[in-house]
């Protein structure tokens, strides 16, 4: 890689310069790095679903499968998938250009779980898994409702696809210390301690997960994060390998609004 580093010693103006200078070449660089890095990961990604979807046409037209309904379900899964991706994708780029666009209003958090609740009810007993959501008075935030109800989706759908049959998974919402805490609880497959400093990461899934053929893009997390910290709040998790995993979302709490 080219060095376009300026090297002046002392104190001066010239000195001062450069060294403002190389701050920005540094920048560049690592934002160079940045897209470089995203546009292999991507390839990669992307490589799997392509190749289990030209395997498939192959196999169809030697005649070494048999088209059947089940083949065409699994081909259409995987055009799914990869459009997901690309969604995923789309959102993640925009934010990190700042482009995102929030429309924030001021918005009660236990309505919004409650929503998010309901939203997720039938997929959760299709898994067989328990969705409650624990009674709370309203907690407001100033938050742009849609993306804050794709974070909690996010977190939903994760509690529900990483917990097994009969586990369970609730939601609380309360106020602490003019902290608006959001807590989705499960008490599925966990995450072991090595991996939890890296499920935020683009891309990143455990691999007990990616053996489950979950379907997810490993970019959930990245997008939930992005948002929470875009509403100046803060998203971490603890988990148990076999026993749970829980995520906290804190937002600063806002006044109501009380125009209507
Ligand atoms: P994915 O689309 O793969 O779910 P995410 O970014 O949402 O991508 O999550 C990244 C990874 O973090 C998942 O693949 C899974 O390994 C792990 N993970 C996320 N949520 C949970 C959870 N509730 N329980 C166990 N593992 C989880």
């Amino acid at each position: 890689m080219l060095d376009v580093r300026v090297r002046v010693k002392g104190e001066s103006e010239l000195a001062r310069l450069a060294a403002s200078f190389n701050t920005m070449a540094g920048a560049l660089e690592q934002s160079e790095e940045r897209q470089r890095r995203l546009i292999a990961d991507v390839a990669h990604e992307m490589r799997t679903p392509l190749s289990n979807l030209r395997g498939y046409l192959e196999a169809l037209s030697d005649g070494v499968v048999d088209p059947s309904p089940e083949l065409f379900a699994s081909l259409h899964e995987e055009t799914l998938l990869q459009g997901r991706i690309l969604d995923d994708l789309q959102v993640l780029a925009l934010a990190e250009a700042g482009d995102l666009g929030y429309t924030k209003t001021p918005a009660d958090l236990t309505e919004l779980a409650a929503t998010g609740v309901t939203a997720q009810q039938a997929r959760a007993a299709e898994a067989g898994v328990t969705l409650t959501l624990e009674p709370s008075p309203p907690v407001w935030v100033e938050a742009d409702q849609d993306r804050l109800r794709q974070v909690l989706g996010n977190l939903l759908s994760n509690a529900i696809r990483y917990t097994d049959k009969d586990g369970q998974v609730v939601v609380r919402v309360h106020e602490e210390r003019g902290e608006a805490i959001l807590t989705v609880r499960d008490t599925g497959v966990g995450i072991a301690a090595g991996d939890l400093p890296h499920v935020f990461e683009r891309f990143w899934r455990a691999d007990k997960a990616r053996q489950r053929a979950t379907g997810g893009t490993g970019l959930g997390l990245t997008i939930a994060q992005r948002i929470v910290t875009d509403h100046q709040g803060s998203i971490e998790v603890t988990s148990q390998p076999h026993l749970g995993t829980t995520f906290t979302v804190r937002l600063p709490t806002s006044v109501p609004d009380r125009r209507s």
